[in-house]
Formats: C-alpha cells, sequence, structure tokens
C-alpha cells in the first residue's frame, strides 16, 4: 500500500527541534527549488520520526484490540525497541537469545510493533541483529507551490500569576515564545506487508513463516494505516496548539508487487500517477480523494481491499 497526499496544516507546532531558554523553535529542513538556478529555502517540515511514532503508537492499540502480541515497552509508546540486552529483558521478560536468527524469530512473535516496525540490537559484546521497517515514511515539506511563501512564526504566550505569593519567585509572568508554521505539506507513507510475520535478517533463512496468523497481523497494520489517516494521529504539542487542517488530495494504491504513488511535491502528481499506471501495473488499484468520495470513504475503502486481498477473497 502506497499513500501520497497534500494536507494544508495551519497554526501547526506539530514538531519541535531544541529550545533555547524559553523559546521552542520548530523544525527547519533545507529544501532545493530548480527555477532558472537552484536556489535553498529553509523551510517548515515535520520528520519522519515523529511520524514513524505516531503509527507505531496506533499500531500498539490495534494490535492489542486483537489480542496480538506487543512487548510491555512499545504497549506504552516507549520504541526502544530491543535496542540491547536490558530493553530486551524488560520487554520480553525473558534472555536474548544468543542466536540470531532465534533473536530475530523471538521478537518477531512476541512483539507486533516491531515485526511491523522493524528493530536495531546492537548490544555492548556486539551481535547486532537488525530488522528493517515494514512501513516507509519521510519528512513532510511545504509542496513547490507554497515552498517561496512560507514562513515560521514565534507567537508570544504568557501565563500570570499576579496577586499571589509566587509573584516574588519570579513566576509572576512567564513569558515563553513558540514558533508556528502553516503551509500545504507533502505526506508519503508505504506499507510492504511482504515480511510482516516473516524472518529477513539471515539470509539462508529469510523469509520463513514466524506466526501462523499472517493475515492478522497484515490486517492490524492496515487497520493502523486506516486510523492514523483519519485521525491525523501524529505530532507535537496538540494540546494546546492542535492545527487547523484540511486534506487537499490523497492517493492510495493498492498493489500485488512494489508500487508506490508518485511525490506529491508537484501540483501533477494526480497525472504522474495515471500515467505511472498506465505504463507499470501489478494488480494496481487507485484510490483517489476527492475523486471517490469523501477522505474517510477513500481511506475506508483501500483498507477495505487491501485486506481482502491479503485474506485471498
Ligand atoms: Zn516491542
Amino acid at each position: 500500500m502506497s499513500v501520497r497526499g497534500r494536507v494544508l496544516v495551519n497554526v501547526e507546532a506539530l514538531n519541535m527541534t531544541e529550545s533555547v531558554g524559553n523559546y521552542v523553535k520548530h523544525r527547519r529542513v533545507p529544501v532545493i527549488m530548480p527555477e532558472g538556478g537552484y536556489t535553498t529555502y529553509f523551510v517548515p517540515a515535520i520528520s519522519g520520526e515523529s511520524i514513524a511514532h505516531g503509527f507505531q503508537e496506533v499500531l500498539a492499540e490495534e494490535a492489542k484490540k486483537k489480542n496480538l502480541p506487543v512487548c510491555k515497552l512499545c504497549e506504552r509508546g516507549i520504541f526502544l525497541k530491543s535496542t540491547n540486552e536490558n530493553v530486551f529483558k524488560e520487554s520480553f521478560d525473558s534472555d536474548p537469545p544468543k542466536d540470531e536468527f532465534e533473536f530475530e524469530r523471538n521478537v518477531v512473535e512476541k512483539c507486533t510493533v516491531e515485526d511491523v516496525g522493524g528493530f536495531l540490537y546492537a548490544p555492548r559484546a556486539g551481535g547486532n541483529v537488525k530488522r528493517t521497517s515494514n512501513f516507509f515514511t519521510g519528512y513532510m515539506v511545504p509542496v513547490k507551490e507554497a515552498l517561496e511563501g512560507v514562513v515560521i512564526e514565534p507567537q508570544l504566550h504568557s501565563r500570570y500569576a499576579l496577586g499571589t505569593p509566587f509573584v516574588e519567585g519570579g513566576q509572576g509572568q512567564m513569558i515563553y515564545y513558540v514558533e508556528l508554521s502553516s503551509a500545504v505539506y507533502t505526506f508519503s507513507f508505504d506499507l510492504d506487508t511482504r515480511y510482516i510475520g516473516k524472518t529477513t535478517f539471515s539470509y539462508e533463512k529469510a523469509g520463513n513463516d514466524v506466526v501462523e496468523n499472517r493475515a492478522e497481523r497484515v490486517d492490524a497494520a492496515l487497520d493502523a494505516v486506516k486510523k492514523f489517516l483519519i485521525e491525523f494521529a501524529f505530532g507535537a504539542k496538540k494540546t494546546r496548539f492542535l492545527p487547523v487542517l484540511d486534506w487537499e488530495s490523497l492517493i492510495i494504491a493498492v498493489s500485488d508487487d512494489v508500487w508506490t504513488v508518485p511525490s506529491p511535491y508537484t501540483k501533477n502528481y494526480i497525472e504522474n500517477t495515471n500515467r505511472k499506471k498506465e505504463k507499470v501495473d501489478y494488480n494496481t488499484e487507485l484510490f483517489l480523494y476527492p475523486e471517490n468520495g469523501s477522505f474517510e470513504e477513500v481511506v475506508v475503502d483501500a483498507v477495505d481491499k487491501a485486506k481482502k486481498r491479503v485474506n485471498g477473497s
């Protein structure tokens, strides 16, 4: 499943980097725009790590709802993901297996989040085991037409305690700045279900089934995509800086082989997607918003169709 879209996000503080004193900075990235020459712009962005964190939180919930295993740390949204011996012991209440193949098999079996989202085991003594994530995402950046016009603006906020004894301690009037931005952002997310519930690390045994209920695992991942997209379930500072958002367009492709939707950075990505499908088609089905219905209808349809393929009906 491949998802690309354009989303208008107004007054957002979804991905902040450092705070300098009482000033909290929005993430910025360099983006090159070809216009005769090449000009570099520093623009507000939302990192793929931030999106991945949100997705895995939803995935942990969906897996638990289906009674699929999730380790003790992932179920609380702490994605240390088998980093070392201590993390493994805390996550699974057992000692890490010495054999690399057994290690991966063990983690995949016992944690749906690490099965889908991968992990990196790097113990001090060596013997690293890596599982690549089965989903892919990246930076959200302003779309091409918005790139030159986009700004980041620090907003002043204050907290008053005047008339209380706390004034003397310097707490009378706390002022702070939060950088906000507004832009039409690109959105990209791919899910490759091929290795969910299977081993990948040992080349001799890559592709061995670990779980009997592979379809259930894939269903959980797809249900997570559905909830994640419909609820826009990622980003920080949403308790007081809940953004005003509106999806402009979205394409979801469901295919029997790897088939990614072209980049939504330029407006003609919808046309590019249709043209790509004319040339390359792995039983590829496209679901387009707004052409094929409301945002929710399009997402639900795409996920339902993908589930049917996995469950062979
Ligand atoms: Zn886990």
